[in-house]
């Protein structure tokens, strides 16, 4: 479903040129649960936006289910992303004048849910925060507004889920919490799950790990995908 070709990422700061990601080829079949680790500065959210068309590579061909994000513009890709991707970064990025029921209704509602507030409801249920339905960003905690943040990308059940370090600010329990939801939608909606992560354990349980570092893929080996 995911299918990176020879993908190069460079960038030029400071008058200095950077490569981020160093020709990488990679391919993801649908349903997969794959883990991306590596050291800081490595090239995770890099990849990851790329894949969600957020951002262009400088060389290489990025497609999913044979669409090549290349041939979009943002519209297209906009489309593509409210269709098909679920993005939760470590940065929550919730829309500070809407209470959480609502910020977890936009995607909803943009695609024409016929409930989306009552759809939001239950997905707010789902990650225990019914409760704080009303509550705007600024009244959550940071654990809280990531679990927001969550139920908004697994609102439309997307196909693709993509996940940058989604536990890494989070207390143990909070992060269980974002992970069982994350599982669950991989297990029971068959999402394809990619999950930058720093927790050894958490990687382990995937379908698959993919080692980065300098931008180059230096291992690709299975998990034990009881996660
Ligand atoms: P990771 O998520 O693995 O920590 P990133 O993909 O965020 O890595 O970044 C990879 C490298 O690219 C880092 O060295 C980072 O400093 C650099 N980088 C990322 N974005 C930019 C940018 N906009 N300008 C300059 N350097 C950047
Ligand atoms: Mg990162």
């Amino acid at each position: 479903m995911i299918a990176l070709r020879h993908v190069v990422m460079r960038l030029t700061a400071g008058g200095r040129s950077i490569t981020i990601l160093d020709d990488l080829t990679l391919e993801i079949p649908s349903k997969q649960f794959v883990a991306v680790v590596g050291p800081s500065g490595s090239g995770k959210s890099t990849l990851l936006a790329l894949i969600a068309g957020l951002d262009a590579p400088t060389a290489g061909t990025i497609a999913l289910d044979g669409v090549d994000l290349g041939g979009l513009d943002e519209d297209a890709l906009a489309g593509l992303r409210l269709e098909k991707i679920g993005v939760v970064f470590q940065a929550f990025h919730l829309i500070p004048t809407l209470t959480a029921l609502e910020n977890v209704a936009v995607p909803l509602e943009l695609a024409g849910d016929p409930d989306p507030l009552g759809r939001a409801r239950e997905l707010l249920d789902e990650v225990d925060l019914a409760a704080r339905a009303d509550h705007y960003p600024v009244q959550l905690s940071g654990g809280e507004q990531q679990r927001v943040a969550l139920a908004r990308a697994c609102a439309r059940r997307p196909p693709l889920l993509l996940a940058d370090e989604p536990t890494g600010n989070l207390d143990a329990a909070t992060g269980a919490h974002v992970m069982a939801l994350l599982r669950r939608m991989h297990r029971d909606y068959g999402s394809t799950l990619v999950l930058v992560t720093h927790d050894a354990g958490l990687a382990a349980s995937a379908d698959r790990i993919v080692t980065l570092r300098d931008g180059h893929i230096v291992s690709d080996t299975g998990g034990t995908g009881d996660g």
